[in-house]
């Protein structure tokens, strides 16, 4: 196998072009597209390269739970597009949050989080590291000396996502790495929502970036798939813990991924420029109380969404006047819009947070974090603005009766 341009892997390319070439390795047969190795093992030449493989002291492949051609050509692809060094690739986003705490932490460390997270992670910090001795502080996402003043001796990690689900609240990630460079922590952020299209947390300071390729670097709902980024050092250490444990991208959820990367750009910038005009929109409309959506004027924190990311983003939420029952009522009014708590899709969805992805949570700490019973959370899909506008219309019209 050979690197078909190896200058692709350094990143003075743009997004667009990296999105399409980098990482392409062919093998003799000169294919032109990103080869699918469906293989668990390989065949040396002569017991001598068979041990040169098995001690590194020679590069290539050995077993797919460690390394797969077509895993590493979506690792090298997607670590050119983050500016990282390197990427390990994981089977799925949760996968991928593990691994960075497996690969880095032990017994007795501490863990400094947003408080708006995604539910499994939470679910992974409280209820699984806790039973291995590791702790977890929460802090308001935006607040930087809220971060600070969380660090305790043992604090090893910092761990953020930006923008947040669903109020799409943003962390200043410049601001909070220089608080984790002065103090010696890593900072992991969650690039889920925002990609590499939207912005590099690497290039901000950030240690390690996390994602669910799940989510938008798929973008059409077929495959999980997740990604560890960050310096050679830390993801050596990731490595080792995934290649041992074995939660590692399967090699056809890599080709799928690949393929998938090379549209990516050009998604998100539909997807975001849909959700803006929808954002402003709804801003207009007299059933709507409130939307929040980092692209517009009205977001708290829009001159941080304007100096860190390059668009607003594909997923916006408002508050519909008349609490659950007017919120309900614009879901199933809808007859295109998928009602379904995923996003990052194709297809728009929508969902009603406070009695879905958030109803575990008390309704006086629902109500305390802004996710209200009137609020609904839209991911912009890629159909066309209108027909998304005048499916959401449908309900909201119904509420001004
Ligand atoms: C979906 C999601 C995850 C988990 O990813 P999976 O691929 O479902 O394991 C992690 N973080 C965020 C922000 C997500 O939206």
């Amino acid at each position: 196998m050979d690197h078909d341009r190896s200058e692709l892997l350094d990143s003075n390319f743009d997004d667009a072009t990296l999105a399409v070439r980098a990482g392409t390795m062919r093998s003799a047969f000169g294919e032109h597209s990103e080869g699918l190795f469906l293989t668990s093992s390989y065949v040396f030449a002569s017991a001598a390269e068979a041990a040169a493989r098995f001690s590194e002291s020679e590069p290539g492949y050995t077993y797919s739970r460690f390394t797969n051609p077509t895993v590493t050509m979506f690792e090298e692809r997607l670590a050119a597009m983050e500016h990282a060094e390197r990427c390990v690739a994981t089977a799925s986003g949760m996968s991928a949050i593990l691994s960075v705490c497996m690969g880095l932490l032990k017994s007795g460390d501490h863990i400094v989080a947003s408080l708006s997270l995604f539910g499994s992670t939470i679910g992974l910090f409280n209820n699984i590291l806790s039973r291995f001795g590791i702790t977890t502080t929460y802090v308001p996402l935006d607040d930087v000396s809220a971060w600070e003043a969380a660090i305790q001796p043992n604090t090893k990690l910092f761990y953020l996502e930006t923008p947040s689900n669903p109020l799409m609240e943003l962390a200043d990630i410049s601001a909070i790495a220089a608080v984790t460079k002065a103090r010696g922590v890593i900072l992991a952020v969650d690039n889920c929502f925002a990609t590499p299209i939207l912005q590099k947390p690497l290039t901000m300071g950030a240690d390690i970036v996390v994602h669910s390729a799940t989510k938008y670097i798929d973008g059409q709902g077929r495959v999980l798939g997740g990604a560890v980024l960050g310096n050679k050092d830390l993801m050596q250490q990731v490595f080792l813990f995934l290649r041992t444990a074995g939660p590692t991208l399967s090699a056809f959820n890599a080709w799928t991924l690949l393929k998938s990367l090379e549209t990516l750009p050009l998604r998100m910038e539909r997807h975001c420029q849909t959700a803006l005009a929808l954002a402003e929109w709804l801003e207009q409309h007299p059933a709507v109380e409130r939307v929040y959506h980092p692209g517009l004027a009205s977001h708290p924190q829009h001159a941080l969404a304007k100096q860190q990311q390059t668009m607003g983003g594909g997923v916006l939420s408002f508050i519909v006047k008349g609490g659950r029952e007017a919120a309900w009522q614009v879901i199933d009014a809808t007859r295109m819009i998928s009602i379904t708590g995923n996003l990052g899709d194709a297809k728009t969805t929508i969902t009603h947070p406070a009695s879905t992805t958030h109803f575990r949570i008390s309704p006086e700490a629902r109500e305390a974090a802004g996710v209200v019973e009137g609020l609904l959370r839209v991911s912009v899909g890629l159909e066309s603005l209108e027909d998304i506008r005048q499916d959401l219309s449908t309900g909201l019209d119904l509420c001004l009766r």
